[in-house]
């Protein structure tokens, strides 16, 4: 049995033989599908060694953890374990000396390495997304609505989309945009169209605003 995690122990690390070292369990995930393994290290290691470890068995997880759908739900605990439980205890020794066999090289930061790119990019594509697609609706989104609504008699409005659809926007008399003009109901031809309820909030009890060529 080693002691628990984070108590140095006396006899150095077990790769370098370099102090001071800590005891601390380091996983890897592998999903197969139908089958799964969890490869579980158990040992005494100085800084540099333990985090070649952590990060080795962190990073080959982030490949091979997801292939199966158990394995998706095991493979974030069994990260998180290793980031809070070994790779914290391994950063807090000092750093080894006195190792008499060459350590293991630590190499990138598990973040710097390409797995765990591959792993967050959905997410940093996903977090940068939702603000942008915000941000498009705030742009895009009341725009012309806030002049669609609320016709009164004599407005002069156009015609967005084709009749009977209606999509109407209301625009001042002199300009070239205008097409028809909002009249009411006792004014009402044959010809005109009947305005969409939606357009008619600013005469409540009084149905039959239509729309006059112009
Ligand atoms: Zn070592």
């Amino acid at each position: 049995m080693y002691p628990p995690s984070n108590t140095p122990a006396p006899q150095g690390c077990e790769v370098c033989g370099a102090q001071p070292a800590a005891a601390a369990t380091v996983r890897a995930h592998q999903g197969m599908v139908v089958i799964m393994r969890t490869v579980t290290r158990r040992g005494v290691y100085c800084r540099t060694c333990g985090l070649a470890v952590y990060r080795k068995m962190t990073s080959d997880t982030l490949v091979t953890g997801w292939w199966g759908m158990l394995s998706l739900f095991i493979t974030p605990f069994v990260v998180l374990g290793n980031v809070l439980g070994a790779r914290a205890a391994f950063r807090r020794l000092p750093e080894p000396y006195g190792a008499w066999r060459p350590p293991l090289d630590p190499g990138r930061r598990v973040l710097r390495r390409a797995p765990a790119m591959l792993v967050l990019t959905p997410f940093v594509l996903l977090a940068a997304a939702i603000p942008t697609l915000i941000l498009i609706g705030l742009i895009a989104g009341p725009g012309d609505d806030g002049r669609r609504v609320g016709l009164s008699v004599g407005d002069c409005v156009r015609n967005a989309a084709d009749w009977p659809e209606q999509s109407l926007l209301k625009v001042d008399c002199g300009s070239t945009g205008a097409e028809y003009r909002v009249a009411d109901e006792a004014s009402c031809g044959p010809e005109d169209y009947i305005l969409h309820a939606e357009y008619q909030v600013n005469s409540p009890g009084r149905p039959g605003y239509c729309v006059t060529p112009l």
